[in-house]
């Protein structure tokens, strides 16, 4: 869920409250002991966010209503599959999905092999129509702060990588501080991802000192740090982060070791599990094209990213970072990062599913494509951008250059085209 108007909350029980948006009900977890029905809240990620003063809710949900029905109709025609049209095989698919059956992994391997235009034309269609039933027209739009491209791993993908000669940067506690505050009070961001490459110059200490003060601004607070120790994670929740954002990059133990010197996927799923454990809402996912990465990797990457049950799935396709081991690999199919968020929406209705920067940099039509093939969250580089472009993990990435303002411009112009409701960055009129 992610919606970012004003909720009203209708009932609570022990620590979820069932909240009203619009007509819709969403279950909202709330770590406050301050609420009572009637109040309005912002929550995201299915956490409790903000409160809201009243008479300013009704004021934004005037605002939204017209707007919001308008939008909800533009999504609903453009969600709608023709079933005249439809092959056997993709009526099947239709059939066992509206009965909530799991696909089988053969099921799902066949779809990730179709190649014929008209086919994966359908299998979008059919994503598309389940996020629509599922999530209606509501779209997550988090900001991404990148704090830091100081790493001290070498994945052999990534163009910040330790061995890597790059002009290097680390934002101070008051610039992240800073940019989070601009985020939120101008733009009107709820949620924001601090990111950063495995930096320990921030220990404990500075990591709770940023963690507070964002989330003192009235957002949610995603952490993406890479491997640290539980007890740093902890103590970040603690002091206010409630999501955390880490991929486990593949499924595959064999090729997890050739990709990431002295680390293991055994290590990286612990700490997802710690995270959960630890109460955080995950966001999880893989990267797409590694060396030798077969499809059924991807559907085993897939399971494994669901068996975590995150709020958000985060995959996108390898893209070539100059001067890395892997510089040099064929591109990745965008087809291939379609059909797969083309299954996931399949295997987990109901989650989140993030167009990633990777996969907009591969294309630049894939962003509209990839929300009409069951994708429902995008996600905006809000790093000032004197250092926006030295945060290069692959090469060509988009945005780098582009003002805040117009990548939201596009973003939004993007999900009202489409019926979305983005209501995280403001209200605009169709
Ligand atoms: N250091 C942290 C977070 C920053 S990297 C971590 O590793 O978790 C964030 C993500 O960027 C990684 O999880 C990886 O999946 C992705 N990434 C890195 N290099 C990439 C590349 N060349 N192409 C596509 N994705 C890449
Ligand atoms: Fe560092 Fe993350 Fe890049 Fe690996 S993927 S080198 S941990 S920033």
């Amino acid at each position: 869920m992610c919606y970012a108007i004003p909720a009203k909350i209708i009932a609570i029980n022990g620590m979820t409250a069932t909240v009203d948006y619009f007509g819709e009900e969403r279950k909202v977890l709330i770590d406050v002991d301050d609420l009572k029905i009637n109040d309005y809240i912002y929550a995201q990620g299915g956490v409790f966010v903000r409160k809201i003063p009243q008479d300013e809710a009704l004021e934004i949900l005037k605002t939204w209503k017209e707007v919001f029905f308008e939008l909800k109709k533009t999504d609903a025609a453009l969600a709608k599959i023709d079933q005249d049209k439809l092959s056997p095989n993709a009526l099947a698919v239709l059939q066992k999905i509206n009965l909530r059956k799991s696909l089988t992994k053969p099921e799902m391997l066949a779809l990730l092999e179709l190649n014929d235009p008209q086919e994966l034309k359908v299998l979008y269609e059919i994503a598309n129509n389940v996020r629509q039933r599922e999530h209606g027209n509501s779209s997550c739009v988090h900001g991404i702060i990148e704090f830091s491209n100081y790493c001290s791993n070498n994945c052999y993908y990534c163009g910040i990588r330790k061995e890597r000669e790059i002009p290097r940067y680390r934002m101070q506690i008051d610039e992240i501080i800073a940019a989070a505050k601009h985020a939120s009070e101008n733009y009107g961001f709820k949620a924001l991802v601090l990111q950063s490459g495995e930096d320990f110059w921030y220990d404990d200490e500075k990591l709770v000192q940023i963690v507070k003060a964002v989330r003192k601004l009235g957002v949610l607070v995603f952490v993406s740090l890479g491997l640290r120790t539980k007890e740093t994670y902890k103590k970040l929740y603690a002091a206010g982060a409630r999501a955390a954002l880490l991929r486990f990059e593949t499924s595959n133990a064999e090729l997890f070791a050739k990709i990431r010197p002295g680390t293991t996927l055994e290590d990286r799923v612990q700490l997802i599990k710690d995270l959960k454990e630890i109460g955080y809402v995950i966001a999880t996912g893989f990267i797409i094209g590694l060396p030798g990465e077969t499809n059924q990797d991807i559907i085993n990457n897939i399971l494994l990213a669901r068996y975590f049950a995150p709020d958000m799935y985060s995959f996108g396709p390898l893209i070539q970072a100059s001067d890395t081991p892997f510089a040099t690999l064929p591109s990745v199919a965008k087809d291939l990062v379609l059909k797969t968020i083309a299954i996931t929406r399949f295997v987990d209705s109901n989650s989140n599913i993030l167009v990633t920067t990777a996969l907009e940099t591969l294309d630049a039509n894939a962003k509209r494509e990839a929300l009409l093939a069951g994708a429902n969250s995008l996600m905006i580089n809000i790093t000032p951008k004197d250092y926006r472009h030295l945060y290069q993990i692959y090469n060509n990435k988009v945005n780098a250059n582009l003002e805040i303002e117009n990548a939201i411009d596009d973003s939004v112009k993007l999900l009202y085209a489409l019926g979305r409701a983005p209501t995280d960055i403001g209200v605009k009129n169709c």
